[in-house]
C-alpha cells in the first residue's frame, strides 16, 4: 500500500470511529450499534459478509448481527455456534477453516479468507465476536487485525453497557414490584422530606392515591394522632436531625369517616457514597389489632374491678350489718338486706356467666343446641318477668298467634330477649312504652324490641356490639353494665343462622331488631 493510500485509508478508519463515538453518545440500542460497527469494519477491510456473535446465558455463541449475510449461511452456521463456547480454541485456525469450508459449501461463491476477533471486556470476559469473510486470495493483514481491534473493542463496549442497562432495568423492576407489592406501607422520601414514592399498600392506609401526596412535605400527608416515640414527619418544615439510626414510632392515622388504623413506623436513612443522604424510606405496619387487644386487656380489668367491686362492696356493707351483734335490728331492715343481697349476688352471678360466655364466643367455643323453638311463648315470657319488676315502664306484645316456631337454641334466645328488653329498660330511666314485638317474613321471623329512651347516636351503631364497648353519656355513668350484652345478644343470633341491627335517633329512643329462621315442617 502506498502511502497516500496508507494515509487515506487511515483517514477513513478515523472517520469510522468518530462516527460510531457519535452514535455511542446518542445512546442507541444494541443492535443499532453493533449493525453500524459492523458495517464499518466490514467495508474498512472489504469483507463480502460478516456477522457478530454474542454469547448467550447459557454461555453459547448465537449471531445476533449480520453484514450481508446470505440466509443460508445464517442457517447453517448458527446450529454449529450454539454448541460452540468462545474459548481458546475457538478462535484457532483449524476451526475457522471448518467454518469457512461449511459456509463454501451453502455459497456458491469460493470464499477463501476468514478472520476473527473475540469481544473481549476489561475483565477477560469473552461476550462474543466478530467475524468476517472475504472471496480472493489475498490474505486479510496483521493492519487488518489491529483495525478490527478498534472495532471489537467498541463493540465490547457496547455490549457491556446494554447489559448492565438490562441489569440495572431488572434491578429497578424488582425493587419497584417489592415496594408496590409489599403488604406494609412503604413512602420514598427525598433529603427535604418530600414524597417521592408511595406504594398501594399505603396509599390505601392512607385512602389517598400516590399522585396526590407526590412531592409534598410528609407532614402534610401523614396525619397522626395519639403519636408516641419519635416521628420524623410531624417535625414540620424543618430538615430532619442528621442521623444514621432507624427512628420509630407509633400512631393513629387520621382518616375522618373512617376506622381508625394504629400504625407503626420507622424512618431508615439511605446515604450515597458520599456520605449524603439520599431517601429516607419509610414503613408502615398495621398495629391496630396489637393496639385493640391491649385496650381490651385494659378496658376489661377496669370493667371487671368496677363491676365485681360495687355489688361485692353492697353485700359486704349489707352482711356486715346484719351480723352486728351490738344492734337490735328492725325486721323489716333484715328483710330488705336480704333482698338486696340476693339482688347483688344475682348481678355478680350474671356477669361472670356473660364474661364466660364472651370468652368462650372468643375462643369460638360457643356451642348451641337449635331446634324448633316456641319463640312468641319465650317473648311473652320475658315481657311478664319485666314488667312485674319495672313498674314506671308500659309493655306492649306485639306477636300474632299462628307466629311459626323457629331454629334456636331455647336458653340462648331467652338470654337474647333478657338482654335487650334489660337494656331498653335501663336506657330510658323516664319510663315510657317498651314493644315487643316479632311476625313473619318469608322463611324468617323478624323480632323487634323498641323502646322511647335516651337513643345512640348513629356513629355507634356499629361499636355497640363490641365487647366492653358502652356509649359515652351521662346515664351510661349510672346505669351499670359491662358493655357485654349486645356482644353477646350478636354473636347468639347470628350463630343461629341470623342477623341484627339496630334504629335509633338521639333523645327519642331505640329498635333493635333481629331475625331467625322458620323452623322447617320436617323439623319439628
Ligand atoms: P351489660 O349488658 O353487659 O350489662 P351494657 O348494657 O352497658 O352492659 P350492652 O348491652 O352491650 O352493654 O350495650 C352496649 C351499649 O349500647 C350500652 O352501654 C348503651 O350505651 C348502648 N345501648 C344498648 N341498648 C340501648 C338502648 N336500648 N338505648 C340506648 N342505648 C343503648
Ligand atoms: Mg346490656
Amino acid at each position: 500500500m502506498s502511502l497516500s493510500l496508507y494515509s487515506e485509508y487511515r483517514q477513513q478508519q478515523l472517520e469510522a470511529l468518530l462516527e460510531i463515538t457519535r452514535i455511542f453518545a446518542s445512546s442507541p440500542d444494541l443492535s443499532t450499534l453493533l449493525r453500524t460497527i459492523l458495517g464499518y469494519a466490514a467495508e474498512l477491510v472489504r469483507a463480502d459478509f460478516g456477522y457478530i456473535a454474542l454469547t448467550t446465558r447459557s454461555g453459547a455463541l448465537r449471531i445476533t448481527t449480520g453484514y450481508r449475510l446470505p440466509t443460508a449461511v445464517f442457517e447453517r452456521l448458527s446450529p454449529y455456534l450454539a454448541q460452540k463456547r468462545p474459548v481458546a480454541e475457538f478462535w484457532s485456525e483449524e476451526e475457522l477453516r471448518y467454518q469457512l469450508d461449511m459456509v463454501n459449501d451453502v455459497v456458491s461463491s469460493s470464499l477463501e479468507q476468514v478472520i476473527a476477533l473475540p469481544l473481549v471486556l476489561e475483565d477477560e470476559d469473552v461476550v462474543g465476536g466478530i467475524f468476517l469473510f472475504r472471496a480472493g486470495t489475498i490474505a486479510f493483514t496483521p493492519g487488518d487485525r489491529m483495525l478490527l481491534r478498534d472495532f471489537a473493542d467498541q463493540a465490547a463496549v457496547a455490549v457491556r453497557n446494554a447489559r448492565q442497562v438490562e441489569q440495572l432495568r431488572t434491578e429497578k423492576a424488582r425493587v419497584e414490584a417489592i415496594i408496590e407489592n409489599n403488604p406494609n406501607g412503604i413512602m420514598i422520601l427525598d433529603p427535604g422530606m418530600r414524597v417521592e414514592i408511595i406504594n398501594r399498600a399505603l396509599s390505601k392506609l392512607l385512602g389517598i392515591s400516590e399522585d396526590a401526596v407526590r412531592g409534598k412535605h410528609c407532614s402534610e400527608v401523614l396525619k397522626l394522632e395519639n403519636t408516641t416515640g419519635e416521628h420524623l414527619c410531624m417535625q414540620q418544615g424543618a430538615p430532619p436531625p442528621p442521623t444514621t439510626r432507624v427512628i420509630y414510632g407509633e400512631g393513629d392515622i387520621l382518616r375522618p369517616g373512617r376506622k381508625r388504623v394504629t400504625v407503626g413506623v420507622s424512618y431508615a436513612p439511605l446515604f450515597g457514597n458520599d456520605g449524603n443522604l439520599v431517601n429516607v424510606i419509610v414503613t408502615f405496619v398495621d398495629i391496630t389489632r396489637y393496639r385493640e387487644a391491649e385496650e381490651l386487656k385494659s378496658t376489661f380489668i377496669s370493667v371487671i374491678s368496677h363491676e365485681l367491686k360495687t355489688p361485692v362492696s353492697i353485700i359486704k356493707g349489707y352482711a356486715g350489718t346484719l351480723a352486728r351483734e351490738d344492734v337490735q335490728l328492725d325486721p323489716q331492715f333484715v328483710r330488705e338486706s336480704g333482698r338486696i343481697i340476693v339482688e347483688e349476688a344475682d348481678r355478680l352471678t350474671e356477669l361472670i356467666d356473660n364474661l364466660l360466655d364472651a370468652s368462650r364466643i372468643q375462643a369460638g367455643a360457643l356451642s348451641l343446641r337449635l331446634e324448633p323453638v316456641d319463640l312468641a311463648m319465650i317473648a311473652r315470657k320475658a315481657v311478664e318477668r319485666f314488667s312485674a319488676q319495672s313498674p314506671h315502664h308500659q309493655f306492649i306484645l306485639q306477636i300474632p298467634n299462628n307466629l311459626p316456631l323457629v331454629m334456636a337454641d331455647d336458653r340462648r334466645l331467652r338470654q337474647v330477649f333478657d338482654n335487650l328488653i334489660s337494656n331498653a329498660v335501663k336506657y330510658s330511666p323516664q319510663g315510657g312504652n317498651i314493644e315487643v314485638g316479632a311476625k313473619a317474613d318469608g322463611r324468617r321471623v323478624l323480632v323487634y324490641v323498641r323502646d322511647s329512651g335516651i337513643g345512640i347516636p348513629e356513629e355507634e351503631f356499629d361499636d355497640i356490639f363490641e365487647p366492653f364497648y358502652r356509649v359515652d353519656s351521662s346515664l351510661r355513668r349510672r346505669a351499670q353494665g359491662a358493655g357485654l350484652g349486645l356482644f353477646l345478644v350478636k354473636a347468639i343470633i347470628q350463630a343461629m343462622g341470623g342477623e341484627i341491627w339496630v334504629e335509633s335517633e338521639l333523645g327519642k329512643g331505640s329498635a333493635f331488631f333481629f331475625t331467625l329462621p322458620v323452623a322447617e315442617e320436617n323439623e319439628r
